[in-house]
């Protein structure tokens, strides 16, 4: 017969196991998406330097707010005013 105590301490302990993977898993997940969001923003920002619409690559050599490729409203002509 197991003692009823050692099947309390069991309980707990798989229970704190199970709440601390969880916590794991979504921090993970928090870093993952963060790390993820900031690499698209930096490659956005990056491909706007270069005078490329961040959505397609296509160079844009005119100032617009679109790309004159596919249409992209998220391109700004900011890059062009350096003279
Ligand atoms: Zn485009």
């Amino acid at each position: 017969m197991i003692p009823i105590w050692i099947i309390l301490v069991a309980s707990v302990v798989v229970g704190l196991t199970a709440l601390y993977l969880l916590r794991l898993a979504v921090a993970t997940t928090r870093t993952i998406a963060s790390g993820r969001q900031e690499h698209r923003r930096l490659r956005r920002q990056l491909m706007r330097e270069a005078s490329m619409c961040p959505d397609c690559g296509y160079t844009v050599r005119v100032a617009t707010d679109r790309c004159p490729e596919c249409g992209s409203l998220a391109y700004s002509t900011d890059a062009g005013d350096g003279d």
